[in-house]
């Protein structure tokens, strides 16, 4: 699946396909819970470059280095801001991170718990549900510290084939 996007210089991001245009408002949980190799910053920690006591859009508001940000940082698009899910399944809102990977097995989503439990509480469980279906794409959720994958979802006819040894 290719996204079919287009992001304008304050980080405003169009899905072409669906006539969607979203930016990040108050999020900031890729900038917290994503690695960025460039920059050495690691998994499940605050990016050093956020701004002190960031609670805004990190494309505009809260990098500090968003002129020269890391090329991964500009290439980065969860599902929500790629235009997938209801305006509730953002990650700062439904407490789960989603974002397209592509593994040795194809290309899937990854979703990751912003708090303890979030995947499993009725908002996480619906944005995981929506994003999965629209995207037709396998969820393999991950435990929040150790980012093992826990669990995996998807839409039925997909699951059906599905091996999940291949994974857990
Ligand atoms: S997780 Fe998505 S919505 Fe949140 S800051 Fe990152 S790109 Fe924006
Ligand atoms: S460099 Fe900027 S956009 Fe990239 S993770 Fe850090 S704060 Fe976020």
């Amino acid at each position: 699946m290719l996204l079919n996007i287009i992001t304008d210089e304050q980080g405003v991001v169009q899905n072409l396909d669906k006539g969607v245009t979203r930016d990040c408002g108050n999020c900031v949980a890729c900038c917290i819970w994503s690695r960025v190799k460039e920059i050495n910053k690691p998994e499940l920690t605050p990016c050093q470059y956020l701004k002190k006591g960031a609670i805004e859009g990190k494309n505009c508001q809260n990098c500090t280095i968003y002129e020269t940000e890391p090329q991964a940082c500009k290439d980065y698009f969860c599902a929500w801001i790629a235009g997938y899910g209801e305006e509730e399944d953002q990650p700062n809102r439904c407490g789960v991170l989603i974002d397209p990977q592509i593994t040795e097995f194809g290309l899937v989503l990854f979703a990751r718990d912003m708090w303890k439990g979030a995947s499993k509480m009725d908002m996480g469980k619906k944005a995981i549900k929506r994003i999965s279906e629209e995207m037709n794409l396998i969820v393999l959720i991950a435990d929040e510290k150790s980012l093992k994958i826990k669990r995996i979802e998807g839409p039925d006819e997909l699951m059906k084939g599905f091996k999940k040894k291949k994974w857990l």
